[in-house]
């Protein structure tokens, strides 16, 4: 499942160079995962490392990206191959 960044984000910037996919970017007014991007950062961290460095608490669960982890890792190594 892909996560999603809420309207309580404060455009704080720390989440950007956290992630292993590049799949954060500026929006307008807050900031955007790319849900074709975003691994929970399976294939490269135990843990989704956006929501460990958030300090609005804003990234949560995308409902419309529902992936297992094998999809995940499959996910993963089609960006990276
Ligand atoms: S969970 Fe990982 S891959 Fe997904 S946006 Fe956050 S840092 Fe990037
Ligand atoms: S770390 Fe959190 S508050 Fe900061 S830009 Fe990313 S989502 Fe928004």
């Amino acid at each position: 499942m892909a996560l999603l960044i809420n309207d309580n984000c404060t455009s704080c910037d720390a989440c950007v160079p956290a992630c292993p996919n590049e799949a954060i970017s500026i929006g307008d007014p807050i900031y955007v995962i790319n849900a074709l991007k975003c691994t929970e950062c399976v294939g490269a961290e135990d843990e989704p490392q956006c929501k460990l460095v958030c300090p609005a608490d804003c990234i949560v669960q995308n409902p419309d990206f529902v992936e297992s982890h094998d999809e995940l890792m499959a996910k993963y190594e089609s960006l990276h191959g």
